[in-house]
Parts: C-alpha cells; sequence; structure tokens
C-alpha cells in the first residue's frame, strides 16, 4: 500500500544514544538540555531569531492568538488544514474568511481590505502546500489597518522566500513537527518571533505562566518532551538530503503527468521550496473521484487536502448566521484537489505508475462529465 506520506524514521541505535542520556539524567521533560540544543540547532538551521519547541502545530496558533491578545474578528483562509480555523474558533475568535488565489490557493490579499471592520485584529494566513503567501501585501494591509499578522507556517519547513526562512515573517510564525510533516518530532511544533519580550512571553505561556516562583499570566501546558527531541535531533539533520529526495520525485511527476487537463498550483517568485505536498487539480470532482478510484483499486491511497473548504463547515459560519462566508473559489478549488503520494523514499517505479494511472483516468473521462 501506498499512502500519501509516510514519516521518516532515522537510525534507530542513533535515537537509542539519545535515550540511554535520557535515561542517565532522568531528566524527562520541563526545558530539558535535548529541548534547548534540539531549540537551538533549529534556530541556527532555519536562520531565525527567537524559537520555542512546543507540544504540536495546533498549540502554537493558540499561543500566537494569547499572546498577542486577539480576541476578537480574524481575517482568514478558508483552504487551510481545520487545525487553523479551529485554533481561532477555540480562543474564542470570529473567523472571517478571505477567498483564496485562483494562482497559488493562498489567501487572496485584494480580498482581504474589504472585510477589515472596527473588531478586526489579525490577519492568519496559511502558506499552502509550503508556498509562501503574498507576504509584502499582507504586511502592507496590517500595518496600514495596525493589525497583526499571524502564519501558520505548518508546511514550510526548510522552504525560504527571498533568502530567508518563511518563518522569520509575520509578528509570529508558527510550524508544525508532526509525524507526517518534512522535518517532525513525532507530535510537536514551534513559534518563531524576531521580538525578544515577545520570545519571553512565549516561554512562559508555553509552561503554565511560571515565571520564577511566580506566574508571569494565564499559561498553558505547551512544553515538549526530551523524547520528541531526541527523535528530532536524529531527524534535522537528514532534512537537507530528505528535501532533495523530494525534489527529485516532484521532477518524475512533472515530467509524468499529462497537463494537458490538470493543473498545479503556482510557486510565487523568490521561493526556494521544500516540495512538502504533491498537489493536482482536475477538471471537476466527479474526475477527480474517478482517480481517486483507479488509484485505490491499486492500493494507492492519496488525499483530499484541503478538503472541504473552512468556510463550509456549520460551525465556521459568522455568527448568527445559518450560511457560509462566501468563498467561491476555494470552494471550487477544494472540491478538485488531490495530493499525490510524495515522501523521501517513493519508488521512482511507483510514481510511473501513479501517473500512468492518473493519465489514463483524465484522458478517458467522457466529454459531459
Ligand atoms: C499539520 C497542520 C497543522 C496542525 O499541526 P499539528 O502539529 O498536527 O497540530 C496546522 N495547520 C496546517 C496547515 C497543517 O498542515
Amino acid at each position: 500500500m501506498i499512502n500519501v506520506t509516510k514519516s521518516y524514521l532515522p537510525d534507530l541505535d542513533e535515537y537509542n544514544a539519545y535515550l540511554k542520556g535520557i535515561w542517565e539524567r532522568v531528566h524527562l521533560t520541563n526545558d530539558g538540555p535535548l529541548v534547548r540544543k534540539l531549540e537551538d540547532q533549529l534556530k541556527e538551521f532555519l536562520d531565525v531569531k527567537y524559537l520555542k519547541f512546543c507540544t504540536n502545530g495546533t498549540i502554537v496558533l493558540q499561543l500566537a492568538l494569547k499572546a498577542l491578545d486577539i480576541k476578537k474578528e480574524v481575517i482568514t483562509t478558508p483552504f487551510s488544514y481545520v487545525a487553523t480555523t479551529n485554533a481561532l474558533l477555540w480562543e474564542g475568535c470570529t473567523p472571517i474568511f478571505a477567498d483564496i488565489s485562483p494562482d497559488d490557493y493562498n489567501i487572496d490579499p485584494d480580498k482581504i481590505e474589504s472585510l477589515i471592520t472596527e473588531n478586526t485584529q489579525a490577519i492568519m494566513a496559511t502558506h499552502v502546500y509550503g508556498n509562501a503567501c503574498r507576504i509584502e501585501q499582507i504586511q502592507a494591509i496590517a500595518t496600514k489597518y495596525n493589525l497583526k499578522v499571524i502564519y501558520d507556517a505548518a508546511h514550510t519547513f526548510g522552504a525560504r522566500y527571498k533568502g530567508k526562512s518563511i518563518l522569520s515573517y509575520g509578528d509570529l510564525s508558527t510550524c508544525s513537527f508532526h509525524a507526517t510533516k518534512v522535518f517532525h518530532t513525532g507530535e510537536g511544533g514551534c513559534i518563531v518571533t524576531n521580538d525578544g519580550e515577545m520570545a519571553e512571553k512565549l516561554h512562559h505561556f508555553r509552561s503554565f505562566g511560571h515565571q520564577n516562583d511566580t506566574y508571569f499570566g494565564v499559561g498553558i501546558n505547551a512544553k515538549n518532551s526530551e523524547l520528541h527531541a531526541a527523535m528530532g535531533l536524529c531527524v534535522l539533520p537528514k532534512v537537507p538530503e530528505l528535501i532533495t529526495a523530494r525534489k527529485e520525485r516532484f521532477g518524475f511527476y512533472d515530467s509524468r503527468l499529462d497537463f494537458s487537463k490538470i493543473t498545479r498550483p503556482s510557486l510565487l517568485p523568490g521561493m526556494d521550496y521544500n516540495y512538502a505536498y504533491y498537489p493536482v487539480v482536475f477538471e471537476s470532482e466527479e474526475i477527480l473521484l474517478r482517480v481517486m478510484d483507479a488509484l485505490k483499486a491499486d492500493e494507492i491511497m492519496p488525499r483530499r487536502y484541503f478538503y472541504p473548504s473552512l468556510n463550509t463547515l456549520d460551525f465556521t459560519f459568522a455568527p448568527g448566521s445559518d450560511t457560509a462566508q462566501p468563498c467561491p473559489v476555494s470552494e471550487d478549488v477544494a472540491l478538485r484537489v488531490l495530493c499525490l503520494p510524495l515522501y523521501p523514499d517513493l519508488a521512482e517505479a511507483d510514481i510511473d505508475r501513479i501517473a500512468s494511472i492518473v493519465n489514463l483516468v483524465v484522458a478517458t473521462v467522457p466529454e459531459s462529465v
């Protein structure tokens, strides 16, 4: 069976060597030496100023909202994983959906300004599939209206925009280190800032609000363990070669798929990409469903990602409304997009097979579908 993704597992002896150290120190969590070491290595690898290693890529979105004191309306994207919207709702914020660009499926900055009200406090956007949002345009709007910018950069590990880690943009950026992501710690995530005072605040917030013998404020438990940090320390040195392997497989798809009836999102100029996902967009949902059936018959499991458009989930409707906030581009793309399997040791022969199946289905669907 070929899944849409497969977690990279490091050498077990290497992981065991870290475990041995943990057993000797009997220090399992609470800002331990491996957590600090991983944070140092991540800051260096990503070339970012302050970074806090946390339990997952969802809690860091919530931490970002708390740390910036965001409680009201937040303009966000309908085309993301549900965690982006859930973080807003869980923190009692109101998601206001701005539609996406039909070129790259990232939030369309031209749709943001008309949604701003006196209750708008922030913009929370996702760098979809690891490709940067229109960062400069979003920042210009945020500056003009005095809004905070939070990026859900869960897909962007190792990706750079204009020579800098994408994680260095915005007031706060977050990443997920979930097992399925380009870099992982089993479960995990981080939050990144360029502001030292904010970094200190996040440090206290992630650990119940403890500040020496007193409390900094209402915190939560978002700190991660030595066991997870050990996984990260084993995986991190491999990331450059893992991205190279992804890039090669990306090229295999590019050269084998028939693009006469398939489209792909465009990359923003200035991107140094991490090849996190391989999404393809068909002409209709009907074709997508036929492609999925044909692949599943061969034990190949692609994933509808992202689906559905988040504005169509009833718990995301505007307060007091029983209809979705309209986002026609996102609703349309979400119905037709499919992520094909992509991971560093996916065999070239399997990509050949996947591409042949996709090409065959796309070529043989009747005109009416
Ligand atoms: C994976 C992901 C998350 C959630 O990260 P977890 O570590 O699984 O909590 C949030 N947003 C996006 C866009 C993601 O892909």
